[in-house]
């Protein structure tokens, strides 16, 4: 006995005493719960307070007979066995127990242990239904989630039978679908017609298929379906019908779509991204190898970008990137403004690399000469002037070339290879200018990465040292100050200056290291000088661009001031130009703090970068410091010293302190003492001198140093 049978419930009724109470008795005996009612009334009435699995019902009885109980039943939708007892056994009433809904029948009398077996069959039967009725329900419902119809086609009768599910994936319900073959292959996508009908074909000689194809949905949507279909032969195996399924799968297919947008195309500006370009240009390595070719790898760089960046902001600068994608997107041959076609990764096309990177490669690319000329013409024609927020900035390209086979056979290489000459043209500082790899670069990338190893061992090893360049007041003719230089003593190449290793350090992110390293021996060299009698002057410390940007550069300053017990007023900065502008609200905030601390500040190389009169107020700077070109310009001679007159006049109207750099012959001194810039620093009067000879004249005096001196002193 199962489960349900042994604890089963079940209602007699039935107008005989006796008849009840017998099986009653007989069917508890069983195992069963009994309850009875003496009537259709009452035993419809227990039916709901009792909700029995099966009910025994007797035919004749007064009030409402048997067949109208059921029937009633039936009608309130309850579902459970009903096994009718009936004394009339003519065909006449058994189909009418049928009809009104009974289960089965049982002829009175009633054999009373052949009851409880053919109860519990009809249990076991109804519950076999019951289960049928909900496997299906759940497959229906699982199918309907899953979005899968089925379908049967009869090759005999050549009919079609489709699920309801079937028809929702067209759009369609059952009535309105149109019937037969024909009607189905109409909604198929005209382009994945021809392949369903080849697989239709292939199940009908006995191959089973799976398949995917576009549908032409009733409301005008396309989606993409994933279908499998079975044979099923006769006993001479012959295929008699065929068994498919359909799944909606464009969920799945689109959601493959957005991962492949995301790893092959940049988000910025829908271009192809680096992934992409590499795969792309591989094969066409692969096509060049085959037929002998050549292929030129262009890389192409935004000049500038980190200004504009630092001018506008990312979101604008974002939006330039945006603008100037579009114009090397549209402006390379052979592509369209409209951009994505994700299914044709092997098409040549403007890719963006990284940052402000871009690349593209041209296939089958006929000689050096030509490819230039057609980068040269696609960058100025990208290049015109973008207004952005109001702004109108001038952008110009430089780019980086390489050819296949010559410069690299992989996309990894040539792509290394045009990095390799953009980064020979940033390093000349050159812009709006196309370079072509050279053997020599590798060579120079080599020395380099020799150089930063050296680098490093001399930053472990302490190789560098300080020597210092006396800034002379010419008017009083003594020392007003020494600006702090340092140099390289590197164990078998001797002394290194820093324009040699400076920008190495600031590439590899170690200049941090060396300023610290600087004002640290700066500091301790004035502490000593003092200590020692030696009456001390204020000292210039160098500071890079990439120090003065950095977020614990007064920090560690006021530690090494208060470390060495060095006031603050011993101490000048000297930051170029274009340090200070590279940022110029963080900027600003740094002068601040630097004020705060009693540092005074100088603007280096002053004239040969960007700084207008504006900024130059607004950052309240001390100093400026006259770059050596004009100061070499004045030598009195023919020229007139326009700039450095300028010059002067503007940094006394705003109290600044000056100092003429480079001074190196007697007229220039003349020149510049006469317009008022009496502070000089140069070979005339002192190279760059180590600490000892520095400290000497600090003491002694610089010999010549007083041969400008006036009168009035
Ligand atoms: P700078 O700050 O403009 O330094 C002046 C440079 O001009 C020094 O070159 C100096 O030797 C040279 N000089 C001085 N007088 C004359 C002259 O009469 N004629 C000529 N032709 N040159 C003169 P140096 O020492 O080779 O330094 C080059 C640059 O390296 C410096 O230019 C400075 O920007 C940088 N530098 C030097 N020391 C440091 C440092 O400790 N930290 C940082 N960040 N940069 C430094
Ligand atoms: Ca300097
Ligand atoms: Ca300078």
């Amino acid at each position: 006995m199962t489960e349900i049978e042994r604890s089963a419930r079940l209602l007699v009724v039935d107008d005989d005493d006796v008849t009840r109470m017998l099986a009653c008795a007989a069917l508890e005996e069983a195992g069963f719960q009994v309850a009875e009612a003496a009537d259709g009334e009452a035993g419809l009435t227990r039916f709901g307070e009792f909700h029995p699995d099966l009910i025994l019902l007797d035919v004749l009885m007064p009030g409402i007979d048997g067949f109208e109980t059921c029937r009633r039943l039936r009608q309130q939708g309850v579902r459970v066995p009903v096994i009718m007892l009936t004394g009339l056994e003519d065909t006449a009433s058994i189909e009418l127990a049928y009809d009104s809904g009974a289960t089965d029948f049982i002829p009175k009398p009633i054999n009373w242990t052949l009851l409880r077996h053919r109860v519990r069959y009809a249990l076991r039967a109804a519950d076999a239904v019951d289960s049928l009725l909900r496997s299906e329900r759940n497959l229906s419902a699982a199918q309907e989630i899953a979005r899968i119809g089925s379908w049967e086609w009869d090759l005999s009768t050549d009919r079609f039978h489709r699920s309801d599910n079937y028809c929702a994936l067209f759009g369609e319900d059952a009535t309105s679908f149109g019937k037969g073959l024909s009607a189905l292959i109409e909604r198929v996508h005209p382009g994945d017609r021809e392949r369903v009908c080849k697989s239709l074909d292939s199940v009908c000689d006995g191959q089973r298929y799976a398949l995917e194809y576009r549908i032409l949905r009733a409301d005008g949507q396309v989606c993409t379906a994933h279908e499998m279909a079975v044979p099923l032969s006769d006993a001479n195996g012959r295929v008699v019908q065929v068994q498919g399924t359909l799944q909606d799968i464009s969920d799945r297919v689109a959601a493959e779509q957005r991962i492949r947008q995301l790893a092959y195309f940049d988000d910025l500006t829908g271009l192809p991204n680096r992934v992409h370009f590499r795969e792309a240009l591989q094969s066409a390595l692969l096509r060049e190898q085959a037929r002998g070719g050549h292929c030129a790898v262009v890389l192409i760089n935004v000049d500038r970008f980190k200004r504009i960046n630092e001018t506008l902001g990312q979101d604008a600068a974002d939006r330039v990137l945006q603008v100037l994608a579009l114009r090397l997107g549209a402006g390379h041959a052979g592509t369209t403004e409209d951009g994505v076609a994700p299914d044709r990764l092997d098409a040549p096309r403007m890719a963006r690399i990284n940052a402000d990177n871009f690349a593209l490669f041209v296939e089958g690319a006929s000689g050096r000469a030509a490819v230039e000329a057609e980068v040269q013409s696609l960058l100025s024609r990208a290049g015109s002037a973008v207004h952005m927020d109001g702004q109108t900035l001038n952008v110009s390209f430089s780019a980086g070339l390489a050819f296949y086979p010559k410069h690299g056979d992989t996309a990894d290489t040539l792509l290394k290879s045009a990095e390799m000459a953009l980064g020979a043209l940033r390093r000349l500082g050159e812009h709006d200018a196309i370079q072509c790899y050279t053997e020599q670069m590798k060579v120079d990338a080599m020395s380099r990465l020799s150089m930063e190893s050296a680098l490093r061992e001399a930053i472990d090893k302490d190789q560098f040292v300080l020597v210092y360049q006396p800034k002379v007041d010419a008017d009083r003719g003594r020392i007003v100050g020494g600006e702090a230089l340092v140099r390289w003593h590197h164990p078998t190449e001797g002394v290194i200056g820093p324009v040699a290793f400076i920008p190495l350090l600031e590439e590899m992110g170690l200049i941090g290291h060396l300023g610290q390293w600087v004002l640290n021996q700066a500091c301790d060299d004035l502490s000593r000088w003092r200590a020692a009698g030696v009456p001390v002057v204020p000292i210039a410390v160098n500071l890079s661009a990439i120090q003065f940007g950095r977020q614990d550069l007064l920090d560690s300053i006021r530690d090494t001031l208060d470390a060495h017990e060095v006031g603050a007023d011993m101490i000048e900065l000297e930051v170029t130009e274009s340090a200070l502008m590279r940022d110029t609200h963080a900027t600003a905030e740094v002068l601040h703090g630097l004020h705060g601390l009693g540092l005074s500040l100088a603007v280096d190389d002053f004239g040969t970068g960007y700084s207008s009169l504006a900024y130059l107020k607004r950052f309240a700077v001390d100093t400026l410091k006259i770059d050596r070109s004009f100061v070499q310009d004045c030598d009195g001679g023919n020229h007139d010293p326009a700039i450095v007159r300028a010059i002067i006049a503007m940094a006394r109207s705003l109290g600044m302190g000056l100092v003429a750099e480079g001074v190196e012959t007697e007229a220039q001194a003349r020149v510049l003492q006469a317009h008022g810039c009496p502070v000089m620093q140069g070979y005339l009067f002192a190279r760059p001198m180590s600490e000892v000879d520095f400290r000497t004249a600090l003491r002694d005096g610089l010999p010549g140093a007083d041969r400008f001196r006036r009168a009035a002193e």
